[in-house]
């Protein structure tokens, strides 16, 4: 649709790569779910900042004053682009892993832990020190806010409870009911935290309309370079937790006790869990990303890639042999992330065929989330992982998927290959 704009400039864009066939073509990467190709503007951005980077906070030169307006600067960039309330924190991490990780360290004593099995593996498994519920793949988002409710109420009331929730699938970029389990946990005194791994790159999000209390995200998939996150939300379980980890940066005051010991004041503030020398171009370039998409108008990015997923499914709708997976029904709304089958095919042969033959990158096994994809494959669940998954036997059901997804960078030509390659 000419009217949703053209996508938006990326690294990568021309890079060719060799055909089993002969020649070559340019490489249409449709993996954008794993790590999204680096904005051309973040790119531009860091290129021309490099130069007069330093180390932040102390130092006293001119270039670490300025290195650390720029790193500071960008929590502030990071807290208008999620929509934070006042007095949540920032705090810059590894990852999204990393930063679920952080919070899973910061519950307080006796927190119970409400997580649906659907969870990729770094939303499912941080929480495995807690008293953690595991709650069943619900089949439509009502059913996932009714499942909910029904763990919620039999809680003890008393305690301290987190419920963790993807935004939107990385599997089947379905979308999940964020306000209402929101809604749910707040009304049962428990908090929330959102993956928004998946959806921030696809959506604009809000920390205060969604009402949620942390939320976490990672920069390699924000269209950045690798190597930095964010957590970001309420701080009084931050200011209260023992810091992630412990060193420089993260203690106000160190000093020698009498009895020969170490004494520490911890900060209150988000320095309490960067503890280190920061990564200062990662969390520069996740900022230069959160405003090239506000800039671009994030409104006219979704509507494309919206465009672009129809695309996708009426094509492959075409091929009677391909399943698609989906948790909440074929129709239900999604981003740019789709995983299907293709009966008589191995899922890893197909997508090793799709960049072999067309130059695009796909992904094939279990995306880090394996109950989920056992389920919606209806496999045994004790099935192998992505390493060394045994084949399906001709007629069985396929023990592993194929993923296709894009976003802002995306042309219609990466799309529109892919589809023809399916046919
Ligand atoms: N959550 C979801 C929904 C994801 O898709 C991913 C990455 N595939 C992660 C968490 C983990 O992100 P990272 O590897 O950047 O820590």
């Amino acid at each position: 649709d000419p009217a949703c704009g053209a996508p938006l400039p990326v690294l990568g864009r021309d890079v060719t790569v060799p055909l089993v066939t002969g020649g070559e073509v340019t490489y249409a990467a449709l993996d954008y779910a794993a790590s999204a190709p680096a904005l051309q503007r973040v790119w531009d951005d860091v290129a021309a900042y490099a130069p007069y980077y330093g180390s932040v906070h102390r130092g006293a030169g001119y270039l670490s004053q300025l290195s650390t307006d720029l790193f500071e600067n960008s929590r502030v960039t990071v807290a208008e682009f999620l929509g934070c309330r006042e007095d949540d924190q920032i705090v810059f991490t590894r990852s999204t892993t990393d930063s679920l990780n952080l919070l899973a360290a910061a519950l307080p004593a006796d927190c119970q832990v409400f997580v649906f099995e659907t969870e990729h593996h770094a939303s499912l498994l941080p929480w495995r020190d807690a008293r953690v519920t595991y709650l069943n793949a619900p089949r439509t988002p009502g059913e996932a806010v009714a499942t909910l409710e029904r763990a919620l109420a039999d809680r003890d009331p008393h305690g301290p409870a987190l419920v963790c929730v993807t935004g939107a699938s990385n599997v089947t970029g379905e979308l999940w009911p964020v306000r209402e389990l929101a809604a749910a946990a707040h009304a049962h005194g428990a908090r929330i935290v959102l993956d928004a791994a998946q959806l921030a790159p696809h959506h604009p999000v809000s920390v205060r309309e969604l009402d949620v209390d942390w939320i976490a995200f990672s920069g390699h998939k924000l269209y950045a370079p690798f190597g930095s996150g964010v957590l970001a939300g309420r701080s009084d379980w931050l200011r209260a937790a023992e810091p992630y980890l412990a060193g420089g940066g993260a203690s106000r005051k160190v000093a020698r006790r009498a009895d020969g010991g170490v004494d520490v004041e911890w900060h209150d503030s988000a320095a309490r869990h960067e503890a280190g020398s920061p990564n200062v171009i990662g969390v520069y370039s996740i900022a230069s990303a959160c405003k090239a998409l506000t800039e671009a108008g994030f409104e006219n990015l979704v509507a494309r890639e919206q465009f672009l997923i129809r695309k996708v499914r009426e094509g492959l709708a075409e091929v009677p042999e391909v399943k698609v997976l989906s948790l909440f029904g074929d129709d239900a709304p999604r981003v740019g992330v789709l995983s299907f089958v293709v009966e008589g095919w191995n899922s890893s042969h197909f997508a090793a065929a799709l960049s072999a033959e067309y130059g695009i990158g796909v992904r094939d096994g279990l995306f880090c989330a394996h109950p989920l994809v056992r389920t919606l494959l209806g496999s045994d669940p004790q099935t192998q992982g992505e390493c060394g998954a045994p084949e399906a036997a001709p007629g069985e059901k396929s023990l592993n998927a194929i993923r296709v997804s894009f976003g802002a960078g995306t042309p219609d030509e990466h799309v529109e290959r892919f589809v023809s390659a399916v046919k």
